[in-house]
């Protein structure tokens, strides 16, 4: 089975670098691509417990958790408060999401 743990972490580096380089303003196609990928990504993520925890709350009743892609900013915002719902199950120190632009776009390091 996989590392959970390194299969993590690398994932957490591409989906955090897809919102990186996310247009500023992007085109309805543009969000409906990502809107697909979400959507396959949360089904064949290979943690099936995790992918299933996070299409639940991607699918969030209150409807608070709905992938927000107009924008890089938003994107981006999104995808941080996404892994701080992880890092919040699993017992982990939240991020600030103020600061993942200067994590994941203008910083590029660890
Ligand atoms: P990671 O959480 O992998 O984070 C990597 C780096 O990202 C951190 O060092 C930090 O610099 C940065 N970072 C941290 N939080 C944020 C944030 N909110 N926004 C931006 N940057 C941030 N593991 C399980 O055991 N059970 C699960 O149910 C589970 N579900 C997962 C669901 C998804 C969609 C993904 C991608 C991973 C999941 N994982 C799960 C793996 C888990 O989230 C971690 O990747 C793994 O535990 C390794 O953690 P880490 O402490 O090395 O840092």
């Amino acid at each position: 089975p996989p590392d959970v743990e390194e299969l993590g972490r690398s994932t957490w580096t591409f989906l955090h670098t897809l919102t990186a380089t996310y247009p500023t303003s992007a085109t309805p196609e543009k969000q409906t691509q990502m809107r697909s990928f979400l959507g396959l990504f949360s089904n064949l993520y290979p943690c099936w417990a995790c992918a299933e925890d996070f299409r639940n709350w991607m699918a969030d009743p209150s409807g608070k958790n709905e992938p927000r892609l107009s924008s890089r900013a938003e994107f981006g915002q999104w995808m941080c408060e996404a892994h701080n719902a992880v890092n919040r199950k699993l017992g982990k120190k939240e991020f600030d999401c103020r600061f993942w632009e200067e994590r994941w776009r203008t910083g590029w390091k660890d």
